[in-house]
This record gives C-alpha cells, sequence and structure tokens, in this order.
C-alpha cells in the first residue's frame, strides 16, 4: 500500500490567496463592471530592466554559437554572477562574505522551504506572527510541527508576536530556540530592523548555538541608511545566520526566477555524535543532488543587474515602487487611517479602524471603493486587526485606489 506524507494534511485548506479570490469573485459576479483594482498580492508590475533583457537577449545568442553554447552549469551557479554578488552586495557593505558561500537558485521561497533538508527534525522552531506563511507551511510539511490550531496556529512552532507596541520586532525569546526566521525589510508589516536589533539576535543566536534563517529580499528597499541590508553587517553573524536574496523584488524577476542563498563556511550545527558539521558541505551536497542550477540566459540577465544601467535601472525601479507606498500612506493617514511601513519597503500595514476585523475591513474595502488587498490575519492570528497594501502596481492605479478610498471608503 502506498502511503502519502500525512503532514501535508495537517495543512490549513483555507489559504489566504484563494479565500481572497473566492470573495472577490462572489463580488464581481454579482457586480459585473465593478473596476477591482488589485493592491493584495506581492508581485512586481513593471517590466524587466533593459540592462537585464539586453543581457539575457546576447545570451540566447550565445546558446545559439557552438563556440559559446552552454549545457549544465555549476549547480552552485556561475562565478562571474557570485563574484558580482560577493563584492557589490556584500564585500562593499563591510560583510566577510566570499563567492563560494553564495548558492545560486531559481528562488528564494523554494530556498527556504529547501533548507530544511539539511536541518534535525528536533529543532525548535520560531516564527514571527505575523508571518511570511512560507516558513511556517515548509515546516508543516517538514514534519517539524503538530497539528493546526483553532486561531491558525500549529502545535509546537514558537511564534513571536509582532505588533505595533514592540515597533514590528519581535521581543527576543528567553528561552533557547534552535531556528529563527527573520524577514527585514519585513513582508507582511513593511517593518526594518535597526543594527541594534539585528546585533541582539545575533548575539542570542550565539549564545544558544541557534541559527537565524534571514530573508533579506527586500533590502533594496531600504531608504534609510542606518539600517542594514545584510544579517552580516552584524558582527559574528558568519557564525550563526543564514541569508536569503532574490532579484524578484528588485530587479522584477518574479517571473524570471533568480535568487541567492548565502551559507557561510565558518557556520556549524551538531550531528547526532554531538560533532560540529560545517552546513555549507550539507547546502552543497543537496544543491549538488537535488538541482542543476538556474539557466544560463537568466544568470546573465542576473548579473546585469550588477552593471553600472543595470543598477541605475534597478534603482529607478525600486523607486517607482517606493514612491507609490508614499502616495498610499500619504493618502490613508489623510483618511483618518493609522499606518505602519510603506517607508524601506513596498508594503503599507494598515491598522484596521473602529476594531473591525481584518476580514470585516477587506469586504468594506472591496464593497465600498473596488479595491482589494491583503486581511492581516491571513498572515498570522497576531495580525488581526491588520491589513496589508502592497506598493506593487501601476501608478495610475495608486491614484485611482487612493481616490476612492477617500471619497467612498466611510
Ligand atoms: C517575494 C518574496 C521572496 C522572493 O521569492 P522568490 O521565490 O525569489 O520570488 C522571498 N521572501 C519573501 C518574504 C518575499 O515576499
Amino acid at each position: 500500500m502506498t502511503t502519502i506524507n500525512n503532514n501535508y494534511l495537517k495543512l490549513k485548506a483555507g489559504y489566504l490567496f484563494p479565500e481572497i479570490a473566492r470573495r472577490v469573485k462572489t463580488y464581481v459576479e454579482a457586480n459585473p463592471d465593478a473596476p477591482i483594482i488589485k493592491l493584495g498580492i506581492g508581485d512586481v508590475t513593471e517590466p524587466l530592466p533593459e540592462a537585464c533583457r539586453t543581457a539575457m537577449i546576447k545570451a540566447v545568442e550565445d546558446m545559439g554559437d557552438r563556440a559559446s553554447f552552454k549545457g549544465y552549469g555549476p549547480e552552485q551557479g556561475y562565478l562571474w554572477l557570485r563574484e558580482k554578488i560577493a563584492t557589490q552586495d556584500f564585500q562593499a557593505r563591510g560583510c566577510d562574505i566570499d563567492a563560494s558561500e553564495i548558492f545560486i537558485s531559481d528562488g528564494s521561497k523554494c530556498d527556504c522551504g529547501n533548507i530544511l533538508d539539511i536541518f534535525g527534525k528536533d529543532n525548535t522552531i520560531a516564527v514571527t506572527d505575523p508571518v511570511y506563511p512560507v516558513y511556517v507551511d515548509t515546516n508543516v510539511m517538514a514534519g517539524h510541527t503538530g497539528e493546526a490550531k483553532d486561531n491558525g496556529e500549529y502545535e509546537g512552532l514558537v511564534y513571536l508576536p509582532i505588533n505595533a507596541e514592540n515597533n514590528f520586532t519581535a521581543q527576543i525569546p528567553d528561552h533557547k530556540v534552535d531556528l529563527i526566521y527573520l524577514c527585514f525589510p519585513n513582508n507582511p508589516t513593511g517593518a526594518t530592523a535597526t543594527k541594534e536589533h539585528l546585533k541582539a539576535w545575533v548575539d542570542y543566536a550565539q549564545a544558544h548555538n541557534s541559527i537565524i534563517l534571514f530573508d533579506a529580499a527586500y533590502e533594496a528597499f531600504i531608504t534609510d541608511s542606518t539600517i542594514p541590508h545584510s544579517i552580516y553587517e552584524i558582527e559574528g553573524a558568519r557564525d550563526c545566520a543564514i541569508e536569503f536574496r532574490s532579484f524578484s523584488k528588485n530587479a522584477g524577476f518574479t517571473g524570471t526566477r533568480c535568487a541567492l542563498t548565502v551559507v557561510p563556511k565558518t557556520l556549524t550545527a551538531k550531528a547526532a555524535d554531538g560533532s560540529d558539521v560545517e552546513l555549507w558541505k550539507l547546502w552543497n551536497r543537496r544543491q549538488s543532488t537535488k538541482f542543476n542550477g538556474v539557466s544560463y540566459i537568466i544568470q546573465r540577465g542576473a548579473e546585469a543587474v550588477y552593471s553600472e544601467a543595470g543598477q541605475a535601472q534597478t534603482k529607478a525601479l525600486v523607486s517607482f515602487y517606493l514612491e507609490n507606498a508614499k502616495i498610499i500612506c500619504q493618502e490613508l493617514t489623510s483618511a483618518g487611517l493609522q499606518v505602519y511601513g510603506g517607508v524601506n519597503a513596498p508594503y503599507v500595514w494598515v491598522k484596521t479602524p473602529n476594531g473591525l476585523s481584518s476580514w470585516e475591513f477587506f469586504d468594506k474595502l472591496l464593497y465600498n471603493t473596488n479595491v482589494v488587498g491583503t486581511p492581516g490575519s491571513g498572515f498570522g492570528a497576531a495580525g488581526e486587526g491588520y491589513f496589508r497594501i502592497s506598493a506593487f502596481n501601476s501608478r495610475e492605479n495608486v491614484n485611482e485606489a487612493m481616490k476612492r478610498i477617500r471619497e467612498k471608503f466611510d
């Protein structure tokens, strides 16, 4: 008899985005001409930078010539790309990261899930609440949790609430956890972490032999020069942190697919016999076995991000979304709403007014203004009473959505 991975049955059925789609569909069926504007899902809308497109076209030409044709590339990614990342993203910010410690992949989402392959089943795992759902669901699938409780939390996970009272940065636990997921700038709250906050986490991780899984997918959106872009800007992080980065949000690669994971060679964890094992070796083995590298064409496109033109174009792209975020913050504030984030991140985190639940606010916004956002409660129990508005849209749609909220929300 064939059996299944029963952990999949623990996953909660009514996942956030399908439920949003269901409610929008119901509304549109009753109001077929409703001019819906979606400020919900965190996907980019603007075209790929020209530098990236040109590099990819050139790479396609390379593939058409026997002399420059490429078959399987290195599983870890081409060295010319890893070297640019090491020097421009890390060493330029004072991070002691070498090209050999960088692994190119086809996405941060998969890396965040796949990384669990190299860790034991008995680790205590901490996530913030609200949180990017991928961290939680991949741990459920891997059998690292118990069943789902009524409030949506899973047995066995440690939830660290983040809210306006703690400035959307979690209180460092007073007990030991082994793996900690941190995401800064944060999805969904748009919050950032100061150097002091990250230092407190690194100190905690060093004191408890824990490992931080640091998701820096939105680092390009940091405009405040005092905020760290990488966990490796903090002394000691090489010994306790893995960092995930992606070209999805800075260069619009959500449909193109390229990302990277940094596993420092100094990072170790315990084997069953008590010995220390280098995680780099395990991740390298894992990737070499289960992954065959990112397309040459795409890696050339990612490399172009580091050219002078690519830097200017990605900067302009990020500035465009940040300007959207600024407009959203200003307009919602003048509509009397309390907003957070949206300054060093493409997400605005709104406190629902008058004690409305996240879903009540969702319905009200949909019915009164035809604007779709994301209920905060979908990111975790502590997201209840909040709402996420994404800045990933055209200027026209952002302006129109804000106009409607100004005129018709109440
Ligand atoms: C968008 C996003 C990513 C990037 O995922 P890709 O698979 O590289 O597109 C990673 N983490 C968070 C929190 C994100 O929102």
